[in-house]
Formats: C-alpha cells, sequence, structure tokens
C-alpha cells in the first residue's frame, strides 16, 4: 500500500506493539490483553483519510462517522470457519494490512448459516485453504484470498456495476481457473461478504453514474466547467469513483472523454476492457492475474511431493535454487529428464488440486 504517509513516533510504538505482539507467541490470552489494551491501528486515521477521503475502501460509501474504523484485512484476533485459527495477529500493527472501513463493512454481527446479515468482519476465506498462515515468519503472498482487496488494482478491475447501480462481475474478467477448479466466484464471494448489495449502495452508485453521464454530455460545450466536476466525481477519494469511473468507461458516446481523462482514469484507452491474450508460459499467467506470485506449487511425483513457490518473473525456488521454467524446476525435482513440469506442478485449492496445465487450458479456453 503507497502513499501513506506514516508518522515517525507512530512507527516507533507500531514496533514496539509489534514485538510484544511477538513475545506473547501463541498465548491466546495474553494476544487479547495486548491487541485490546493498544488499538494503535486506530491512530494511523487522519493519514488514511487523508490517502482516500471519507469513504469506506471496501464498500466506497460515504464515512459520515467522524472516527471511522481502521479495519485489518487480513482479521487480527480470529478467522471464520476456522476455529483453531487466532487470527493474522503479527499483522496487528502492520500498515499493509490497514483499510479505512465503513461501520456497517467493519461490523462483527454477522454469520451466514444463522440469516444474520454477513459482513467483513473475521472473514478472511482463501482459494487455497490448506496454504494458509497461522504464524509469522512465513510470506503472506502464498494466500490466494478469495475477497477481493481495494489496494489492488487488478481486484478492483473484477468487480462492476449495472446501470441501476447492483455490482457484479466484470464480463471481461471472468472466472480464472483457479476459481473454477475451487467452485468459488471472488466476486460473488465479496459481493456477499462485505455487503456490496445491501440496500442504498446501489441507488447511491446509480446516481453517480447518472451524473457522470450528464456532465459528460455537456463536456463540449464548456470543457473545464464540466471536466472539473468529473475529476471530482472519479478521483479516488470520492465516494463510488468506482462506478464513476466504469459509468465513463462503459458508454461509447462518452470515449472522447475517457480519451480526455486518460491519464487520470490511468487506463491506455485504445486497449481498456479487452479480453486478455492467449497465455503461453507461467509469466504471462502471472500477468494475466491468473497465477499469484508467492504462492506454494506441489509437485507431485511417485516417490512423493515436492514444495516450490512460484517466483514473480515465472521462474520456480526449489531449496536454494531457482529455476526459469516448470519443466527444468520439475526435472531438477525428479531427477529425471522425461517430466513435463507442466503437468508434475500442482496448486492446492479448496477442492483438491489443478496442474498448471489445466490451468493454462482453462484460461485460454475461457468459460
Ligand atoms: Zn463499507
Amino acid at each position: 500500500m503507497s502513499g501513506v504517509i506514516i508518522p515517525d513516533a507512530w512507527s516507533r510504538r507500531a514496533d514496539e506493539l509489534k514485538q510484544r505482539v511477538a513475545d506473547c507467541g501463541t498465548d491466546k490470552k495474553k494476544l487479547k490483553e495486548v491487541l485490546d489494551k493498544n488499538s494503535h491501528w486506530a491512530r494511523l486515521r487522519p493519514s488514511l483519510v487523508e490517502l482516500a477521503g471519507r469513504k469506506c475502501w471496501y464498500c466506497e460509501g460515504a464515512v459520515y462517522n467522524s472516527r471511522p474504523p481502521v479495519d485489518h484485512f487480513r482479521p487480527k484476533s480470529g478467522v471464520v470457519g476456522d476455529l483453531s485459527h487466532l487470527g493474522y495477529y503479527w499483522l496487528a500493527y502492520e500498515v499493509s494490512n490497514f483499510r479505512l472501513a465503513c461501520e456497517f463493512c467493519n461490523s462483527s454481527t454477522d454469520d451466514a448459516p444463522t440469516g444474520k446479515r454477513v459482513t467483513k468482519s473475521y472473514h478472511f476465506p482463501l482459494l487455497n485453504p490448506a496454504a494458509r498462515l497461522r504464524m509469522p515468519g512465513t510470506d503472506i503472498e502464498r494466500e490466494i484470498p478469495v475477497l477481493l482487496d481495494p489496494v489492488r488494482q487488478e481486484d478492483c478491475e473484477l468487480l462492476d456495476f449495472d446501470t441501476s447501480g447492483s455490482a457484479r462481475r466484470n464480463v471481461n474478467r471472468p472466472r480464472s481457473p483457479l476459481e473454477r477448479v475451487a467452485g468459488i466466484c471472488r466476486v460473488e464471494e465479496s459481493i456477499r461478504i462485505y455487503g456490496l448489495d445491501r440496500p442504498g449502495l446501489d441507488t447511491q452508485r446509480a446516481g453517480v453514474m447518472k451524473e457522470i453521464g450528464w456532465q459528460a454530455k455537456y463536456l463540449d460545450g464548456g470543457l473545464e466547467e464540466f471536466a472539473d466536476r468529473i475529476r471530482q466525481l472519479i478521483a479516488p477519494q470520492a465516494p463510488h469513483s468506482s462506478a464513476a469511473l466504469l459509468a465513463l468507461r462503459s458508454r461509447r458516446d462518452l470515449a472522447a472523454v475517457v480519451d480526455h481523462f486518460a491519464d487520470e482514469l490511468g487506463i491506455d484507452p485504445s486497449r481498456g476492457g479487452i479480453l486478455q491474450a492467449e497465455a503461453q508460459t507461467v509469466s504471462d499467467l502471472i500477468d494475466a492475474g491468473v497465477l499469484k506470485a508467492g504462492v506454494e506449487v506441489v509437485g507431485v511425483a511417485e516417490f512423493g511431493e515436492v514444495p516450490a513457490l512460484l517466483l514473480p518473473d515465472g521462474g520456480f525456488e526449489l531449496g536454494v535454487r531457482s529455476y526459469a521454467t516448470p519443466t527444468s524446476a520439475a526435472r531438477a525435482a525428479t531427477g529425471s529428464p522425461d517430466v513435463d513440469g507442466w503437468d508434475f506442478w500442482h496448486i492446492a485449492v479448496a477442492s483438491g488440486r489443478v496442474s498448471l496445465s489445466e490451468i493454462r487450458r482453462e484460461f485460454n479456453e475461457g468459460d
């Protein structure tokens, strides 16, 4: 998470508290005591508001509370559905885990099985639950979260809104092979758990989208006056700015406006929304957001299983060495020249395992 201004004094105190958390080991009672007494994360609120305005990072609704909650993306004190998990307590004072939330999104009254409303609170499902971290010391990137992360651009691009303001999946970003094999749609789960379909949000989004259309129509006449208002609506600090951006992008008749704001939109107007090209290499799949660097892959051999890590350049880290391609890594792992790395390496998801060759085939063939 870049751009957050972190005062030195805040950092020093956070470091002290991280040490106190570390000193607790896995003693649940001691951890609870430190976390309950030291909500130091909340003191970074002004910097988070400064960065992204008075809006909730999950639902993008305006925050009217003068002290909006600072939520932990990875919950600090427990995980829904995993009773033995203590929560990601070691990330309690880690800025990269902070998200500004509205009361609703931060609230803890939830639980789908009981029929009560669902909110994020302690939910943190994974596409690869076997890789869930239980203590510090391992790279968090091994996990593939189900929930869309508001600070990851590639996650934000999965979400779309129809003209009535209802949240839905971007049709140009169909379910990834990993989602299909796990039987999970990250967008549907995020809509359900974040409550992105709750009453009121859709009308707020629709209002913003309507205004964008109206302002953009008149832009040709008196450019700067209307441009200023559009700039306000699409600014990251504005409530429902994603809906405003999507409204600009989605209408053919507004193509000229999209060109006008291309820099602010952070897009290349010539390629927005086009389906991705066919993937050939592991690095293509990482670029397409189908595979994630840092996750563990498992080689399945007759003699047993071999774990390796997927590197950002599409290579494989096996023990202390790294290999450029799946097959070179698979050969090193098995000592056999006859192994195809695409069939050898698998990713574990909720419902079992899926090989890299299946992932690539599914991606290239689509839904
Ligand atoms: Zn919210």
